[in-house]
């Protein structure tokens, strides 16, 4: 039996996640769920799931959720603040964490599972793109169990013949080709890039995600931060990785050995494949996905990334290459940067553009503890807020 906490239990991973624990009743059991806000649905999950805590940040809505609770006779205890998101981390009847927190909000409590050496489910790659170096080492020295989440470090990792004992030079991997479908604007004219409103940066072809991750695949920073994610679980150097646009979202991730195989993971585009890969690991267990019918799928087609449409993706390679820092202030910047295209305070095009300029100016400094990640976080939020606010472009840029 494992004992789970669900950190972001209400978003999208989140759901996927109990909808696949809901199939498994008798490996898994739910001891926390943690999630920001919308306390309706995390008073539904408790219902259901019946856990011993549940956690919200905010004090008032975490005393309303306990009230209503306490009315319909249910014994969760209900926590608040930052800090009970690492409690319920590191909780000892817990054995298997996953963080679906998005941002660099899920490290604290990612980092806790680490330390405490826990079965961790990975879906939060801001956690690992920021704060790499001190997460591997934490994962290390507890023993903890790393399991990635995000579908194509989760395909890569299926298609590795082991995980951490070996280099990949001595398995005999010469390359990892990580797939991006190219998101919405894949073959959009790029002189209308600068106008596309965040309703359509957020509908993306083939993934149902949350708001932050789908602008992020639409600007293909998602790519970028993926492969900064790789350069960490698998310990390539950044000439190792490659990004291949595979519009169909079918095959997942594929990885080159020496010899001249290529193997790859396939699967219809569903995140509950993933997560029941790392929920069962090394079993494998029901998904409640569809199975892939490739006769209907047809066609499978590859292509270059166009660097000149996606920016974003070269921007973060130099930023991985330059290291410590300036991807702690890639990472920062691009939440800024979404989230005020989210609020139609600048165009699309300007997330790049506002990167780019910040992660610049920032002094490249190695990074060693979570005090480094914290202070390099705070100090890129306040240049690129400062950044944003001299910003030339009209307001209500977005809106068409
Ligand atoms: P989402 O926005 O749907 O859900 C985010 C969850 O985190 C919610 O439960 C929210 O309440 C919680 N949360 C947000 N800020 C918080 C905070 N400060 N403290 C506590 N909880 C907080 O996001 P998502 O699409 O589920 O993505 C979650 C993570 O998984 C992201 O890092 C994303 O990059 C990664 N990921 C998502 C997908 C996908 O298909 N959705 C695929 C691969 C990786
Ligand atoms: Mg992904």
């Amino acid at each position: 039996m494992q004992y789970l906490t669900i950190l972001g239990s209400t978003g999208s991973i989140g759901v996927s996640t109990l909808d696949v624990v809901a199939r498994n009743p008798q490996r898994f059991a739910v001891t926390a769920l943690a999630a920001r806000s919308r306390a309706d649905v995390l008073f539904d999950q408790c219902r259901r799931f019946l856990p011993k805590y549940a956690v919200l940040l905010d004090a008032d809505a975490a005393e309303g959720l306990q009230q209503r609770l306490r009315l319909a006779e249910i014994a969760t205890e209900v926590l608040c603040g930052e800090q009970a998101l690492e409690r319920v981390a590191a909780l000892p009847e817990v054995t298997t964490v996953v963080a679906a927190i998005v941002g660099i909000a899920g490290l604290r409590p990612a980092l806790a599972a680490a330390r405490s050496g826990k079965r961790i489910l990975l879906a939060n790659k801001e956690a690992l793109v920021t704060a790499g170096a001190v997460f591997m080492s934490a994962v290390r020295d507890s023993g903890a169990e790393l399991l990635p989440i995000d579908s194509e470090h989760n395909a890569i990792f299926q298609a590795l013949p082991i995980f951490r004992d070996r280099s990949l030079a001595d398995c005999g991997v010469r390359r990892i080709l990580l797939t991006a479908s190219g998101g919405p604007f894949r073959t959009l004219p790029i002189g209308q890039m600068a106008r596309v409103t965040p309703e359509e940066a957020v509908a993306h072809p083939n993934w149902v995600m949350g708001r932050k991750i789908s602008v992020d695949s639409a600007t293909m920073m998602n790519k970028g931060l993926e492969v900064i994610e790789a350069h960490w679980l698998f310990a390539a150097d950044p000439q190792m990785i490659e990004v291949v646009i595979h519009p169909q979202s079918v095959v997942h991730s594929l990885v080159e050995y020496c010899d001249g195989s290529v193997i790859a993971q396939l699967g219809n585009p569903d995140m509950r494949t993933p997560i029941a890969h790392a929920l069962g690991h090394p079993e494998r267990i029901a998904s409640g996905a569809d199975f892939l019918d490739l006769a209907r799928v047809g066609n499978l087609s590859f292509e270059a990334p166009d660097l000149a449409r996606f920016p974003c993706l070269r921007i973060a390679y130099d930023a991985l290459r330059a290291g410590g820092t300036a991807v702690v202030a890639l990472n920062a910047v691009n939440e800024i940067a979404v989230a005020e295209f989210l609020d139609h305070r600048i165009a699309f095009t300007d997330i790049p553009a506002l990167i780019e300029r910040v992660v610049a100016a920032t002094p490249v400094r190695p990074v060693t503890s979570l005090d480094d990640v914290e202070r390099a976080d705070r100090q890129a939020r306040v240049d690129a807020l400062a950044a944003c606010a001299s910003w030339s472009v009209p307001k209500k840029a977005g809106r068409g």
